[in-house]
């Protein structure tokens, strides 16, 4: 295994995103700083601090936002899952407008792309966990199921609507094996052309586009080009679980399967799951410590 994998990693420079945020309408620019081993993901705005922590979870419709009552980082979801996928451990990021992060095209392609160019190492070693027991959480008749297993396997199944119909994905670790593909990163957000009246009536989807969203309908794919790979809007679930699970503030292995599980039902399922995660130093291959 590479170095990345067992020590901690950091970025070896600040850097800067922008665009627009898909609910707010309005301009972003994220800025990424380097931080001290043993950080985690933190977040900055007008000098509050806010750990990216399940706990600190202020809302979970139609995206994943967390505050400290002052300040709101909203739509962190593609943010997270890219420093996953990056393997990054620690960095600061630095809200410097807008409340609501950039949406870019949809996917964690732009986010991933320079975390990854600019990943650096640490010599702290990596924390890592592992599920002691089954967890399952529920709403009506959607749920996620996690079984503890010494590999990360993620299998998300739903409906998407009468052109694409059901749908069932799994996505396995290690890391190389999720972005080997792209298919995962590269995937975009989603909608079915009838919600968008609704997310408009909540004052959300301001900023949502067919640059930077796939609008399903009854009988096809309203974006130019159609989808990327035929799996899309199902790896995109996956890809927002991969970013809602790292609000445990470490990664963890399991057998997960989400059955239409969003953001709520992600992040009730971490709150529940970090009752049951052991946390071990990632010094050795994962084989030989979770059985
Ligand atoms: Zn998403």
């Amino acid at each position: 295994m590479d170095k990345e994998c067992f020590f901690q990693n950091t970025i070896s420079d600040t850097f800067v995103i922008e665009g627009i945020g898909i609910h707010s309408g309005s301009l972003s620019r994220v800025k990424f700083h380097p931080a001290e081993e043993n950080t985690g993901i933190v977040f900055l705005k007008n000098g509050y601090k806010v750990k990216a922590h399940v706990e600190n979870v202020v809302d979970t419709s139609n995206s994943t936002s967390i505050g400290n009552g002052i300040v709101y980082f909203r739509t962190i979801e593609h943010i997270m899952a890219a420093l996953y996928l990056a393997n990054i451990d620690n960095v600061v990021i630095e809200f410097l407008d807008s409340e609501e992060s950039p949406i870019m095209d949809g996917s964690a392609c732009e986010f991933f792309k320079l975390l990854e160019k600019n990943r650096a190492s640490q010599s702290a070693p990596k924390l890592f966990g592992y599920l002691s027991n089954i967890v399952r959480v529920s709403n009506e008749n959607r749920y996620i199921m996690a079984k503890p297993n010494k590999e990360l396997s993620i299998t998300f199944e739903g409906f998407f609507g009468n052109f694409l119909k059901h749908q069932i994905y799994t996505y396995k670790s290690p890391i190389e094996n999720l972005i080997k593909d792209k298919n995962l990163i590269s995937a975009r957000t989603f909608c079915h052309i009838e919600d968008i009246a609704k997310l408009k009536k909540m004052g959300l989807g301001k900023g949502g586009s067919l640059e930077n969203n796939v609008v399903l309908t009854d009988s096809g794919i309203l974006n130019k080009g159609g989808l990327r790979h035929s799996h899309e809007p199902v790896s995109h679930k996956v890809l927002d679980l991969i970013g809602d699970l790292y609000l445990a503030g470490i990664r963890f292995s399991a057998n997960i399967y989400s059955y239409m599980g969003g953001h709520k039902l992600n992040v009730e399922f971490v709150k529940e799951a970090i009752k049951h995660i052991k946390t071990i130093e990632y010094t050795s291959e994962p084989a030989k410590i979770a059985s």
